[in-house]
């Protein structure tokens, strides 16, 4: 490792001891920016990655509730408001009984990069709890969103901070947390996105994290004169962003053939088309089961316990949650003939996997750059609240497509390498760092 790397990253373990994602995260970052910065001293001498390392804020906070047993039940909530140089803090909640501090900080951190590539005036922010929505009734998930909100309502606001979605939290979960806002503030604004048609959600917001990694899978292969025409895809996860990206992988010519969840996956070697998949949808949505019952619907193979990275494919697209392909799963995806990596999830890639997938030369896209479509399409459902009018379904995809295309224009200028080969983990890196540090030292040491 680059010293110079290995001194930052002793002082970021000393100050966050634990904090093992968060660790992973900055470090990733810090390899690309650390030889950046160095030959741009203006960012040295104002220590902006030491102060992006830095949350703005922190807050931790206890959710007590009653289950419909009536005992009470006690979770952790955090919101981790990281940086608000280019906008309001915005990032999603995710609700799972995995998450902890160092995990909410990884994804802050990553989010300040991803929101800044996006173009749109978006500070990073992420929050969540260790609260598992898994086998509650709905009466249970509301009781536990409002007492989450009767906190979290005087930290945030359409103009301070604007949560989202994440793992765990969906439609219903939004819908939940906006009502209880609205009754606290007695005020309909903006303040979270993600939400239904009818109450200020945007067109398109629900699809557009799992659309957006498609179309960035399009850019990358249009590098190498390629398209998604015939190619055969893994999938890993079954929600919100797993089911999107299947459409947009069916619609564009690709082949599906796997989905997971936590128990496990499915191969359907002929593929998930749309008639198979809006069963996905329900299953998932609405009856909230497991994937197994697709393999016991439609005759098809289940692997308990394990990962879809065993199956022979041209595309993977993790999107499930962090450190999902290791080094091994990384080079049997290569063995098998993979050429492109587009991620849905966050840092689904152990730091091994993504020198396995560097080292092959395969196109690798990191999430930041991959997954900003869901953040960008809550920019523009925040742009629509704040003009208090609706664009069309046509109108926010086309607006997707085109941040999509510059985002993957980004990650070319800055991670385009002498030979000719584009580093997509530079890319995305220096091309978020750069907004956001020009946007800091303008407003001085705040
Ligand atoms: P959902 O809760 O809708 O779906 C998550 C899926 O991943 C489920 O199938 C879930 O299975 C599976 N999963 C979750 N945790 C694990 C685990 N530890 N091991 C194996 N499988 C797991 O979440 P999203 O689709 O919204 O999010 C998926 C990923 O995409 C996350 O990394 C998230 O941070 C990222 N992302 C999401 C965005 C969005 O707009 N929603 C935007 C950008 C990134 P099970 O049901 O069994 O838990």
């Amino acid at each position: 490792m680059d010293p110079r790397v290995q001194q930052f990253m002793a002082m970021i373990k000393a100050k966050n001891p634990g904090e093992l994602e968060f660790h992973q995260a900055v470090q990733e970052v810090s390899e690309s920016l650390i030889p950046f910065i160095e030959e741009n001293p203006r960012y040295k001498h104002a220590k902006i990655l030491e102060r992006m390392a830095e949350p703005e804020r922190t807050i931790i906070f206890r959710v007590p509730w009653l289950d419909d047993k009536g005992e009470i039940q006690i979770n952790r909530g955090f919101r981790i408001e990281m940086n608000s140089a280019i906008g309001p803090y915005k990032g999603g909640l995710r609700f799972h009984p995995t998450v902890n501090l160092g995990i909410l900080k990884f994804l802050a951190f990553e989010q300040v990069f991803k929101n800044s590539l996006t173009t749109l005036p978006m500070g990073g922010a992420k929050g969540g709890s260790d609260f598992d929505p898994k086998g509650k009734s709905d009466n249970e998930v509301m009781r536990f969103c409002q007492s989450f909100m009767t906190e979290l309502f005087r930290h945030i606001g359409p103009d301070t901070d604007v949560p989202a979605g994440d793992i765990g939290v969906g439609g219903r979960e939004i819908g939940y947390l906006f009502g209880q806002y609205k009754r606290l503030k007695n005020e309909f604004t903006g303040v979270l996105t993600g939400k239904g048609i009818e109450w200020g959600g945007s067109l398109i917001r629900p699809e557009a994290t799992g659309y957006g990694a498609t179309y960035f899978a399009q850019e990358m292969l249009a590098t190498r004169g390629d398209s998604l025409a015939g190619k055969t895809v893994c999938i890993s996860g079954s929600g919100n962003v797993a089911q999107y990206a299947a459409e947009k992988m069916t619609e564009l010519g690709a082949t599906v053939v796997t989905l997971s969840d936590s128990n496990g996956f499915i191969y359907d070697p002929k593929g998930i088309d749309a008639q198979k998949l809006r069963y996905v949808m329900e299953l998932k949505n609405i009856k909230r089961g497991r994937i197994k019952e697709y393999a016991e619907k439609f005759g098809v193979e289940y692997y308990e316990g394990k990962r879809p990275w065993v199956i022979k494919c041209d595309i993977a697209m993790p999107n499930a949650t962090q450190n999902e392909i290791d080094g091994e799963d990384a080079r049997l995806l290569v063995k098998n003939g993979c050429k492109c990596v587009t991620e849905g999830a966050n840092m689904p890639c152990t730091p091994e996997a993504v020198e396995v997938f560097l080292n092959a030369g395969i196109l690798y896209g990191p999430g930041k750059a991959a997954n900003a479509g869901g953040v960008a399409t809550s920019g523009l459902e925040m742009t629509q609240n704040s003009m208090r009018l609706p664009w069309s379904r046509e109108e926010v995809d086309s607006r997707l497509r085109t941040i999509m295309k510059n985002i993957h224009t980004t990650c070319v200028k800055y991670g385009t390498r002498h030979d000719g080969f584009i580093n997509y983990v530079d890319g995305a890196n220096i091309g978020g760092f750069v907004k956001v540090a020009d946007a800091m030292i303008a407003q001085g040491v705040v």
